[in-house]
């Protein structure tokens, strides 16, 4: 019997459309709350898109309350990750500190520590030295503050997949890999089937968490979800000698230039090339580091003679109109659930995402409210949606 033929008769419960971060996150979640057949669906490997980025950056700084929510949520999980649901993902809570060099920053990111403070992060603004001992690579004199959190820090985003996925399992989930969505299925307004390259399975809900690819899939189910693939690269410096100090994750805000160490004796540097054209191109080219070095010179002089000895690695930022992520259950149609759009900061939000994906399709009351991350903030059909700019990024 053909594989074709034989899926033919395939059916699940709740089909996800990806496997990075987002899609193991929600599938775990699933499984979890006792949802019998959930299949995911990745073309390629699992954590092969922008979920494959070496080390991720996790925080709850943000200006948005809901974003300081889901990530103040998922920073909890992140650390709890090793009993629940089981896997060693190297959090190391190093702070994430930015750098402010312009007055007009400084008061918005001291308002910014207020929302925070109340919401329960323990973040501060931070005299300029005070910044420099926390960071020994920063120029004091060049900055006027600095806002710091210690709880935030990184972890490994592959790791966090495979851990996920590997719970789903355990809990009955099916994961396919190497398995791309080619269309839906409909009944008038109604779900009925996925399409893959090895069969259709049938199925009346389909959750997309295909990240930056994400708009595809929206359009197979008639429904619009602006997302616009656009590069991101980093560069490692490989082991230096001496060994750098144990530093924050680090970000200058009017720069866009960041760097932290990697897992070992080396550094990660980033830089968001303003001249970056949207697109799906994943090749990592180094002309970026010439305007990243022209920014360390003037915040973090050490930095501008670092090279890219360890490497580099290139993924997509997957934007949304105002940079933040689209998460909800669409109008017109029964039912597509989508999780997507994070706009550069997905894993760090994954915990908190899954659980609410979970709660959506359970017809749950969600731990945080995202109806103001409907797709539909974009077209006017929003509700009580509206554009919502999120100031703590870059
Ligand atoms: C350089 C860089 C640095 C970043 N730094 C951070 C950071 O510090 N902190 C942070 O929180 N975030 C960071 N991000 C963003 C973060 O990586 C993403 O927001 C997150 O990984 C998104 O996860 P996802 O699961 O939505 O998407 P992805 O990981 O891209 O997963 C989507 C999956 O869908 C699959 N897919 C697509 N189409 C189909 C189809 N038709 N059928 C089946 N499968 C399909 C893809 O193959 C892919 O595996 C960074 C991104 C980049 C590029």
């Amino acid at each position: 019997m053909s594989l074709t033929r034989e899926r033919a008769g395939e059916s699940a419960e709740a089909v996800i459309v990806g496997g990075g971060v987002i899609g193991a996150s929600i599938a775990f979640h699933l499984a979890e709350a006792g949802v019998e057949d959930v299949l995911l669906l990745e073309r390629d490997a699992p954590a092969s898109g922008s979920s494959g980025k070496p080390i991720g950056g996790i925080r709850a700084q943000f200006s948005d309350p809901l974003n300081i929510r889901l990530g103040q949520r998922s920073l909890a999980a992140w650390r709890a990750f090793p009993d629940r649901p089981g896997a060693e993902i190297g959090v190391e809570s190093v702070g994430y500190l930015f750098l402010l060099a312009a007055e007009a920053d400084a008061a918005a990111f001291r308002g910014a520590v207020d929302v925070q403070r109340e919401l329960g992060v323990d973040s501060a603004l931070l005299t300029p030295r005070e910044a420099h001992r926390l960071c020994p690579y920063i120029e004091p004199r060049a900055i006027v503050a600095a806002a710091y959190s210690p709880d935030d820090g990184f972890a490994l985003p592959g790791a966090a997949v495979h851990g996920y996925l590997t719970a789903a399992r355990r809990l009955g989930a099916r994961v396919r890999t190497h398995c791309a969505v080619t269309g839906l299925d409909r009944d008038g307004d109604r779900i009925t089937g996925v399409r893959t390259e090895a069969g259709t399975v049938r199925t009346g809900t389909v959750i997309c968490a295909a990240g930056a690819w994400s708009a595809q899939i929206g359009v197979m189910a008639g429904v619009e979800l602006p997302v616009t693939p656009l590069r991101r690269q980093i560069a490692l410096t490989g082991p230096l000698r001496p060994a750098p100090p144990r530093i924050p994750f680090t970000l200058d805000f009017s720069s866009t230039l960041y760097f932290h160490n990697d897992t070992a004796d080396g550094l990660v540097l980033g830089f968001s090339d303003p001249r970056q054209r949207p697109g799906f191109e994943r090749e990592f080219s180094p002309e970026w580091l010439e305007p990243f070095r022209a920014a360390a010179r003037l915040r973090a002089p050490a930095l501008a003679g670092m090279a890219d000895a360890g490497g580099g690695w290139a993924g997509l930022y997957e934007m949304t109109p105002d940079r933040n992520a689209l998460i909800g259950q669409a109008a017109g149609i029964s039912r597509f659930l989508y999780a997507t759009g994070f706009s550069g900061h997905g894993f760090l939000q994954a915990p908190a995402v899954g659980e609410i994906v979970r709660d959506l399709f359970l017809g749950a009351p969600p731990p945080v409210d995202v109806r103001p991350l409907s797709a539909d903030r974009f077209s006017g059909g929003a509700g009580d949606a509206a554009v919502r700019p999120e100031a703590h990024i870059i």
